[in-house]
């Protein structure tokens, strides 16, 4: 069977796949430092105003010049957009099928030098990069499959006359409008593409806005889209800081929905901004986690150790998904912490473009800080570094910002770090008498997203049932909270983890990029006659005017079989 790359195959990939990766990272290293435009309406477009964007590997490495774009950039893209709407919405559902499938494929025949440009802007490892890459792919695929499989949302309703009159009744989904997507910086590609495929194949143009620590990976996103063919100002892309050019976005009168994926405090803004308007517009939020991994007495340690390990300290714990809290059942307490101790020992931290490392840098000086700030004070807490508790020094460490991975043990439940995302390689343990207690714990937080267990197998029957979290997992050693992917594992929060309660890559998720309505065509019985015979034949009015039905909606009146 050939390879498919998932986060859970990563571990073990075929060599082809270190070949082609080692062949992108060498070819782009010789182009690094290029200039990037935004891109609206279809065309490159230049902010007076520049920024260098630097590599968290190594600061001297300047992956890319990229345009510092303000308030006037949000406004023209988001007019943009919205003059291309009327024709998008009203292109057949399976013509918008069929261009984000293409985009898909180009993305996965891009798939070495997306990876490796992923690998240098975000620090993240190769295989996570490439992950990253094919997910995105997978994300986008899926919703056009969503949207193939429900026939394009046109559902006709009951015919039964109960209501008292003859009538034909339709469902129909259509899309909102202009929809902003703005994504953060850990997974760059997928929470970029994931939403705007949905948007897209949904009927709605959209308005791209990376985080300003990886605008590169995100230009290249909209560079395949570009490329399979998407017609002007369907898709706009624009850069800068969150704070002037996304806030001006949010602030837009023109925009007809958003999906914010990124941390509570900057989602609940968006979310309360938004609500300032004359009416609701639809707000999908994904946001942050304290995720917690539960393990019994009854549990494998070995399986624990490594999904453990692998969901604390992938991406070096900046995930959403991370583990970032441990619950142990005091009977196996100490047998899993040595097993985690020698388990994490191992790990390689390093430039995350070579083959053997497994941790790279944190993002960025702020994320850096934080780690020497938190470590300080887990210390000062009375909170013991099982592993780690430093930032790595000398040699290629001192360039970039490295830090080690840290498992924390005896810190009090009531410290306020058993409660905060760190969103950085830090993860504290706990000892507890019963499932319980870990159950209390585990859902004493206002995060909801994803979460771990190790047992028996009847006690992950009351896991499932009583944790408080979108995405769950029992006895896995490929991750203990992270690695979902689309189709098998959708993905989203519950809590202050996410708004919408309906899940990335899901059966609803593509949905959420769609408004209902209802089409009742009466049949007048008093003349015999149906509507349809009785309709004026409005050719041209009925083609401009023609519902976002796809191919059967948009027939012309009198020629329905
Ligand atoms: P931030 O909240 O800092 O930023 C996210 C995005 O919001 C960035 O593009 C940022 O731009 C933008 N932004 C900032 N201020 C505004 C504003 N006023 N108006 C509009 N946009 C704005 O998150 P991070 O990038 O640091 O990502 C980490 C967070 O994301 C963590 O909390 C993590 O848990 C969460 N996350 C959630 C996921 C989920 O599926 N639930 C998945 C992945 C991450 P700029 O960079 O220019 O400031």
């Amino acid at each position: 069977m050939a390879f498919k790359l998932t986060y859970a195959t990563m571990f073990n990939p075929p060599d082809e796949l270190h070949r082609g990766f080692d062949s992108a990272v060498s070819k782009l290293k010789q182009n690094l430092g290029q200039e990037y435009a935004m891109i609206i309406n279809g065309r490159d477009v230049f902010a007076d105003e520049k920024w260098d964007d630097r590599s968290p590997v190594n600061t001297e490495w300047v992956l890319a010049r990229i345009q510092k774009g303000n308030a006037m950039h949000a406004q023209q893209a988001v007019a943009a957009a919205r003059d291309a709407f009327p024709k998008w919405s009203r292109t057949p559902w399976q013509d918008r099928v069929k261009l984000v499938r293409k985009a898909a494929s180009i993305i996965e025949g891009r798939i070495f030098d997306l990876g490796a440009a992923m690998a240098l802007e975000v620090g993240k490892n190769r295989m996570e990069s490439l992950g990253d890459v094919q997910e995105t792919a997978d994300l986008m695929y899926y919703s056009a499959l969503m949207m193939e499989k429900n026939k394009g949302f046109i559902s006709p309703m009951g015919k039964d006359p109960l209501v008292g009159y003859q009538a034909t009744n339709m469902s129909v989904l259509r899309p909102y409008g202009v929809w902003l997507i703005v994504s953060p910086f850990n997974f760059p590609f997928a929470l970029t593409g994931g939403p705007t495929g949905a948007a897209l194949v949904a009927g709605n143009t959209v308005v791209i806005k990376p985080a300003s620590d990886t605008p590169w990976i995100v230009r290249l996103y909209a560079e395949c889209l570009r490329d399979a063919g998407f017609p002007e100002g369907v898709v706009n892309f624009v850069t800068g800081p969150g704070s002037t050019l996304g806030q001006a976005l949010v602030d837009s009168k023109e925009l007809d929905g958003a999906t914010f994926t990124g941390s509570f405090d900057v989602g609940m803004k968006l979310y309360r901004d938004l609500a300032q308007r004359e009416y609701v517009r639809p707000v999908i939020l994904e946001l942050g986690g304290k995720n917690p991994v539960i393990v019994s007495r009854h549990a494998d340690l070995g399986d624990a150790a490594t999904g453990i390990v692998r969901s604390a300290f992938g991406l070096q714990g900046q995930k959403c998904s991370a583990a970032s809290r441990v619950l142990v059942e005091e009977p196996v307490y100490n047998e899993l912490l040595g097993r985690l101790k020698e388990t994490t020992e191992k790990l390689i931290i390093g430039d995350p473009t070579e083959r053997a490392t497994t941790m790279g840098p944190v993002i960025n000086k702020n994320s850096y800080a934080d780690f020497k700030n938190f470590t300080e004070e887990l210390n000062q807490a009375g909170g013991r570094f099982l592993t780690g508790g430093h930032v790595k020094t000398g040699g290629m460490y001192d360039k970039g910002y490295f830090c080690e991975p840290t498992f924390v043990t005896d810190l009090p439940y009531e410290h306020r770090l058993w409660q905060y995302e760190m969103f950085l390689p830090i993860t504290t343990i706990g000892r507890v008498g019963d499932l319980d207690q870990a159950m209390k714990i585990a859902n004493g937080v206002n995060y909801g997203l994803t979460a771990g267990f190790y047992g028996s197998r009847d006690e992950t029957a009351w896991f499932f049932d009583h944790i408080e979290a979108g995405v769950t997992y029992a006895n896995r050693p490929q991750g203990a909270t992270t690695g979902a992917w689309p189709g098998f594992q959708p993905f989203g929060g519950w809590k202050g983890s996410g708004a919408s309660g309906k899940n990335g890559g899901g059966l609803y998720y593509v949905q959420l990029y769609m408004h209902e309505q209802i089409r009742t065509l009466v049949k007048h019985a008093s003349n015999g006659q149906s509507a349809r015979r009785t309709a004026p034949r409005r050719k041209a009015a009925s083609k401009r005017s023609a519902p976002a039905t796809g191919r059967r909606g948009s027939r012309k009146p009198g020629r329905r079989k």
